[in-house]
């Protein structure tokens, strides 16, 4: 998001509802008929920004069709399969409530369950992710890769999740708007807003059986989650100033390189005997080539850091919230910026 001071963005109204739809025709109607149900009992004002990802089935006419009914519903059609990060970016985009709730459209999530994430959101939190304690998923294609993937992203990103492949999730605002993602990134979405200084929880949600139609993925997904993991981790150490991190690798096997070298020069000006055929020397050689490229590195990697902050104006800060008193009488009412 733009959160330079100059440019606030703030919602508009209590919930929006983020669902990302490929080719699920067999299941609009029901999931706009549970969804109303449960809204309705939570009673704040909402919107449901479907976005169709290029289904090539009938999902396009039932949207629009669900939209014409209930103007609660905003319905976005991408030209083609852009994939599930994809469409739950568009939703950020668009979507205005102060919470940001993301669901699945094959009602494997129960809409239900939207209440109790919004309870614990209401206790403080900035993003609150379901969890599937009882899945209904196959053991070794579903579950047991999922149980190792969530326990590598909460290692390696230090936030704790059991279920990071669940989409029934909370956002604020903020993070919503916060977040870039691009690839297979939305399941890392708790992780990457770290750095915006989130406070998260979890909460205990159904999982159904899918109603209609199958899954999207298989087992490659497993493969890509590797990999998008480290790209996570990368973005998440390296963030403001690479040149920290890289500098520090360098100086460290530079110096080794360099009193490796000293100590030898030391030796032959002593000694007198050859080092000319020492492994040593060409471990000393290697290790100051080495330090020098780790810090030039260091040195690019912080120029492109650079080039990303200012050519976007990202701002290098995240802001929960800004006090302060109108000059004209108004309130110092807290504004969540
Ligand atoms: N989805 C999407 N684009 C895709 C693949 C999936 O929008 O390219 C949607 C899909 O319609 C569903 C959600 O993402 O609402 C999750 O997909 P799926 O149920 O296949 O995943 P699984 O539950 O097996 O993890
Ligand atoms: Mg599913």
């Amino acid at each position: 998001m733009d959160n330079r001071l100059a440019a606030i963005e703030t919602p508009e109204l209590a919930l929006s509802i983020v669902i990302p739809i490929y080719n699920e025709e067999g299941n609009i109607e029901r999931l706009h008929r549970e969804l109303s149900e449960a809204l309705g009992e939570i009673g704040r004002e909402y919107e449901v920004i479907a976005i169709n990802d290029g289904s090539h089935d009938r999902s396009y006419e039932l949207l629009n069709a669900a939209q014409a009914r209930d103007a609660r519903w905003q319905v976005i059609h991408f030209r083609r399969n852009f994939g599930q990060t994809a469409a739950m970016a568009a939703g950020f985009d668009a979507a205005r409530g102060e919470i940001v709730v993301t669901i699945d459209a094959d009602l494997q999530n129960d809409p239900r369950d939207i209440k109790r994430l919004l309870d614990k959101f209401d206790e403080g939190y900035d993003i609150v992710s379901g969890w599937r304690q009882d899945r209904k998923e196959p053991f070794f294609l579903r579950r047991l890769p999922s149980m190792i993937a969530n326990s590598l992203i909460s290692r390696s990103t230090g936030i704790r999740l059991h279920d990071y492949g669940c989409t029934l999730k909370a956002y604020h605002f903020d993070v919503a708007k916060g977040v870039q993602l691009y690839g297979e990134l939305h399941r890392f979405i708790p992780a990457l807003a770290r750095q915006m200084g989130v406070r998260v929880a979890e909460v205990p949600v159904k999982d159904r059986a899918r109603h209609w139609g199958s899954s999207k993925y298989g087992i490659s997904r497993t493969f890509k989650v590797v990999l998008d993991l480290i790209v996570v981790v990368f973005i998440l150490s390296y963030f403001n100033r690479p040149l920290y991190v890289f500098g520090a690798a360098g100086f460290l096997v530079g110096g080794i390189g360099t009193l490796l070298g000293a100590y030898l020069t030391v030796f032959k000006l002593l000694t007198e005997n050859k080092i000319g055929d020492r492994p040593l020397l060409q471990l000393a050689a290697l290790l100051m080539v080495l330090g020098v490229q780790f810090v030039s590195t260091g040195i690019v990697a912080d120029m492109i850091m650079r080039t990303y902050h200012e050519s976007q104006r990202k701002p290098i800060y995240f802001i929960r919230e800004r006090r302060r008193t109108q000059a004209k009488g108004e309130t110092g009412e807290p504004e969540r910026v």
